[in-house]
């Protein structure tokens, strides 16, 4: 279902490749050897032993049997990404990328992280494959992330503080493309999101499509039929192009984006380039990226990945934003219905869903793609609710 090789991957006006000459070389030669291996079947079946043996895959579609009888209308169910192995979607990308890495005999991993959700699950697969990680991080973020600071180094990565700047999530993305132009030849650059220059939004939805793989094949065998609509939370968009990715030539399935109301991209952003690529951003009065704040961190980020900007700018994606009270009450009814407990980002998409639950018929299904696990999030929200 993939399109077919976007023109040096822009979609429609989005994506491409705003980098300085030497960068660009870097990644021309990674976007080469990204196609090289994608379809090689040695890669494929590699990808596909991880995914099964490490990972968890494939993980459940589960029938929320009871949140659909409270909510009165269509078929609610979840695909499970929550179950996967450090618990949230952010593995499948981390394992493919580092098994590319591999191939093309890189010995140095780095990453940049924010919150230090994307670092956690590069840490991870390099422990798991013996390679050297570097973890760039603001050193704002340091301070106010420690225990996954700690995290990441019980797992062997080696956290850098970057005090230029704001020593904000910008400052370590700066700071990791430098380190790769220095040393990009032992040396791979592991972006965690749908985001970034061309090749990474097209190589994150290739490594993330498996959510909407899975889920198309498991909602037809037991339903025999597709889905009405998915619904999945968008900080820079990798959960939502994997859950919506198979499902993108089917046009009776509506694709819905979820963005916090404090950090809206795509409701209410304009066309305009970030960190090298171009995408729907919100821009401040000086026409600056704008401090954007969500109670889910892995959705504060002021841009979102390209192809979802095409997606909204050409009709075939819809996106919407719920509020913090929808997202805690979200939190908690899924707790307390299904006994599972979400991450707060993807708190977000039951949130939306909620809302659209009444628009729909009781013969319709809407799927939920579950990005993680709350476990993370439960001190915060109590502290919240207090
Ligand atoms: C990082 C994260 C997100 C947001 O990232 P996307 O690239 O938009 O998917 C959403 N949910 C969870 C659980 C995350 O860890």
């Amino acid at each position: 279902m993939d399109q077919p090789l976007q023109q040096e991957g822009y979609f429609g006006e989005f994506g491409g490749s705003f980098v300085p000459p030497e960068l660009q070389e870097v990644l021309h030669y990674l976007s080469e050897q990204f196609y090289k291996f994608r379809d090689d079947p040695a890669f494929k079946e590699e990808l596909r032993y991880y995914l099964s043996e490490y990972v968890g895959r494939e993980n459940p579609l589960t029938y929320a049997e009871r949140l659909t009888k409270a909510w009165g209308g269509p078929k609610i169910y979840l695909k499970r990404e929550d179950l996967n192995h450090t618990g949230a979607h952010k593995i499948n990308n981390a394992i493919g990328q580092i098994l590319l890495a591999k191939r093309m005999g890189a010995k140095r991993i780095i990453a940049e992280t924010g919150a230090g959700q994307h670092g956690v699950a590069t840490a991870t697969a390099c422990a798991m494959f013996n390679m050297e990680c570097v973890i760039y991080m603001g050193a704002e973020d340091t301070r106010r992330q420690a225990l996954n600071v700690f995290r990441m180094e019980l797992l062997g990565a080696k956290v850098v503080p970057v005090n230029k700047g704001q020593g904000r999530l910008k400052d370590a993305v700066d700071e990791a493309l430098g380190d790769l132009v220095q040393n990009y030849q032992n040396t791979f650059y592991l972006l965690g999101s749908a985001v970034g220059p061309h090749p990474f939004p097209t190589m994150v939805k290739h490594f993330q499509a498996i959510i909407s793989e899975e889920s198309k094949r498991q909602i037809v065998e037991k339903e025999g039929r597709l889905p009405d609509a998915v619904v999945a939370c968008a900080g820079g968009g990798s959960n939502a192009i994997g859950a919506f990715a198979h499902y993108i030539d089917e046009p009776t399935v509506r694709l819905i984006g979820v963005e916090p109301d404090q950090a809206p991209s795509l409701t209410q952003g304009v066309p305009s380039i970030i960190h090298g690529f171009k995408c729907l951003v919100l821009l401040d009065e000086d026409g600056q990226p704008k401090k954007t704040y969500s109670i889910a961190a892995g959705l504060d980020y002021p841009g979102i990945g390209p192809e979802h900007s095409h997606l909204k700018v050409s009709g075939r994606a819809e996106y919407a934003t719920v509020t913090n009270e929808e997202v805690l009450e979200a939190f908690q009814e899924l707790s307390r219905t299904e006994g599972i407990i979400p991450a707060l980002e993807s708190a977000h998409a039951v949130a939306y869903a909620k809302k659209l639950a009444p628009t729909m018929g009781q013969d319709q299904i809407i799927i939920v793609n579950l990005s993680g696990r709350g476990d993370k999030d439960v001190e915060q929200v109590y502290q919240m609710l207090k």
